[in-house]
C-alpha cells in the first residue's frame, strides 16, 4: 500500500479489520453506477437511496473509499459566503444566493448527519475565521462582506480582540468570524459515509477500477473485477476525470495542496486559545489555513505547490509533502517559533477549475452519464450540495438542484500544455515572491504583482 495521509491511516485505525473485500457478482447488473467513492460519490449514493429506496445503487472504488481528496483535505468545514461576487457572475444574482445560503445550511446539516448516524468523525461547528494575515491582506475580504450585506445574506462579523486572540496568531492582524464553518476528521466522515451507504444498501466494490464504457440501455462498464451493467452512470472521480475523460482534459488544473500535523501540544494549544475546532484560514492566494483537532494536535495546509503535468494524477501525490520547507514558513509566520514538531506531512491533488467553482452535468451526446468535479480545494461542503445536485440529475427529481446555476454550463478552458505547466509555475513562483515579500511588510515588484492577477480565482476568497 502506498504512503497514507496521517487521516486515513487513523480512520483504518480505528475499523475492525476485514478479511476480504467483496468482489463485483459475476453479471452484475444496477439502476444507477457510481465510480468514485469519496465525498461525492458516496453523498450522491445516500441521497438517491433517500429520495428513491427501491433504485439499485453500485459504487465502484479503485481504491479504498477515500483514499482520495477525501480522505486527505484539511478538514475545513468552509462555505461559499466568502466568494459571493464570483458566484454571482458565475451563476446569477438568485441561484448565487441560494447556493452560498445552502453551503452555510450545509455545515449543519453535515454536523447532524454525524450525529443520527453516530459517525464519529471530531465533527466540531465551532465557526470560522478569515484573517489577514499580514498588512497588504488587510482590507481584501471587503468586497465579498459588502456584496453580502447588500443582499442581505451577510453572516460574518468583524472580529473583536478576543476572537483576534482565538486565531492562536498575532499575525493575523484583523479578521471575520462567521458561526457556519467548523471542522472534521476528513477521512472518518468519508469512511463513515460509507457504512451508512452500505446500510442503504448500496452496493460498493473496492479494488475495482472503471477502465471504459459503451452502450446505452443498458451502459456496459468494463471494470478490473470484470463488466456490469447500468442504466446510468455517474462519474464523481474528481482529480482523475481528465484522464478517464478527454473532454475534460482543459476544464481543470491539478494542484498540490500541502499539509503538515503536529503531535498532541495540548500546552501549545491553551496557551494559543485554539482550544476550538473554527479553522482559520488567511486571504493570501494560495491560502494558509490552520485548525485543530481534539486531541490537540495542529494541522496546517498550504495550496498551489505542485503542478501535475497534462493532469496526470502521478505518484508524487502518494509521498510526504516535497515542500515542508514552505509548511515550516507558514507555522513560523503564524506561530513566532521554531518550535512547532511535524509528526507527519502529506499531500493531494486539488481540481481546479477556471471559475473556481465545480462543474455537474450530463454528456452531451445525450447518454445517461453524468459527472460532477472542479471542487477548487473547498470541497467538504460542497460535495454535500454535488450529492444533492447529481442525484436530482441521475433521478430527475428536484430541479432546484439541477437548475442551480452549475449544470450543463459551458466550462472554461486553461490552455493546453506545456502552457498550461509553465504558465502555472511562472505566476506560482510571482505569487510567491509577492508574498514573501508582503509577509516582511514590504512592497513586491509591479511585475510580480501583475502576474498574481492572472491567478483568477486561484483563492478561497473573491479578493480585489
Ligand atoms: C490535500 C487537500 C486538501 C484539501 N483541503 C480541503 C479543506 O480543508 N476543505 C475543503 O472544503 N476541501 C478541501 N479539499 C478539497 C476536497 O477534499 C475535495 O474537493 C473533495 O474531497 C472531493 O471529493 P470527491 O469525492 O469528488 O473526490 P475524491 O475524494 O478524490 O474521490 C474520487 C474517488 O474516485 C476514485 N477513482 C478515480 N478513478 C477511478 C476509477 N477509474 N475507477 C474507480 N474509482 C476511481 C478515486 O480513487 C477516489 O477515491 C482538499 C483537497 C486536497 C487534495
Amino acid at each position: 500500500m502506498s504512503y497514507q495521509p496521517f487521516w486515513f491511516d487513523k480512520a483504518l485505525d480505528e475499523e475492525e479489520a476485514t478479511a476480504l473485500l467483496p468482489k463485483l457478482p459475476p453479471n452484475h447488473h444496477t439502476d444507477i453506477c457510481i465510480i468514485g467513492g469519496g465525498f461525492t460519490g458516496l453523498w450522491t449514493a445516500i441521497q438517491i437511496k433517500q429520495q428513491q429506496p427501491t433504485k439499485n445503487v453500485t459504487i465502484i472504488e479503485q481504491d479504498l473509499c477515500g483514499q482520495g481528496a477525501s480522505g486527505r483535505n484539511g478538514g475545513a468545514m468552509l462555505t461559499w459566503s466568502t466568494k459571493l461576487p464570483s458566484l454571482i457572475k458565475l451563476v446569477g444574482l438568485e441561484n448565487a444566493l441560494f447556493l452560498a445560503k445552502e453551503s452555510e445550511q450545509a455545515v449543519h446539516s453535515i454536523k447532524q448527519f454525524t450525529k443520527e448516524h453516530a459517525i464519529d468523525c471530531d465533527c466540531r461547528v465551532d465557526g470560522c475565521f478569515y484573517t489577514a494575515s499580514n498588512l497588504a491582506q488587510q482590507g481584501l475580504l471587503q468586497p465579498s462582506m459588502h456584496s453580502l450585506t447588500l443582499h442581505n445574506a451577510n453572516n460574518w462579523q468583524v472580529c473583536d480582540k478576543q476572537q483576534l486572540l482565538e486565531t492562536g496568531s498575532a499575525a493575523n492582524l484583523s479578521g471575520y468570524y462567521s458561526p457556519h464553518g467548523g471542522s472534521i476528521q476528513p477521512a472518518k466522515l468519508v469512511r463513515g459515509l460509507k457504512k451508512v451507504a452500505e446500510k442503504l444498501q448500496v452496493t460498493i466494490i473496492e479494488q475495482c477500477a472503471y477502465k471504459t464504457h459503451s452502450g446505452q440501455e443498458p451502459i456496459n462498464i468494463d471494470t478490473t473485477q470484470g463488466q456490469l451493467n447500468a442504466q446510468s452512470m455517474i462519474f464523481a472521480v474528481n482529480a482523475w476525470l481528465p484522464s478517464l475523460q478527454k473532454q475534460f482534459a482543459k476544464k481543470v488544473v491539478l494542484v498540490s495542496s500541502d499539509m503538515a500535523i503536529t503531535p498532541p501540544l495540548p500546552e501549545l494549544l491553551k496557551r494559543r486559545k485554539l482550544t476550538h475546532g473554527a479553522p482559520v484560514i488567511d486571504s493570501r492566494i494560495f491560502v494558509n489555513y490552520y485548525r485543530t483537532t481534539s486531541d490537540h494536535r495542529l494541522m496546517l495546509g498550504k495550496g498551489g505547490n505542485y503542478f501535475s503535468f497534462a493532469n496526470k494524477v502521478s505518484a508524487k501525490f502518494d509521498e510526504p509533502s516535497r515542500y515542508s520547507d514552505l509548511l515550516q514558513y507558514s507555522l513560523r509566520h503564524f506561530f513566532q517559533t521554531d518550535d512547532v514538531p511535524i509528526e507527519r506531512t502529506w499531500t493531494g491533488p486539488s481540481d481546479r477549475s477556471v471559475s473556481g467553482f465545480p462543474f455537474f452535468g450530463q454528456f452531451n451526446d445525450g447518454s445517461p452519464v453524468y459527472y460532477g468535479s472542479g471542487y477548487s480545494g473547498n470541497g467538504i461542503v460542497q460535495s454535500y450540495l454535488g450529492g444533492k445536485i447529481l442525484a436530482s440529475l441521475v433521478l430527475g427529481s428536484d430541479p432546484q438542484w439541477s437548475k442551480c446555476g452549475l449544470v450543463n454550463t459551458p466550462i472554461a478552458n486553461f490552455p493546453s500544455e506545456p502552457f498550461r505547466s509553465i504558465g502555472a509555475y511562472t505566476i506560482r513562483n510571482a505569487i510567491r515572491r509577492k508574498e514573501r515579500t508582503e509577509d516582511r511588510n514590504q512592497q513586491p515588484y509591479k511585475l510580480d504583482i501583475m502576474l498574481a492577477k492572472l491567478s483568477g480565482s486561484a483563492a478561497k476568497v473573491d479578493i480585489k
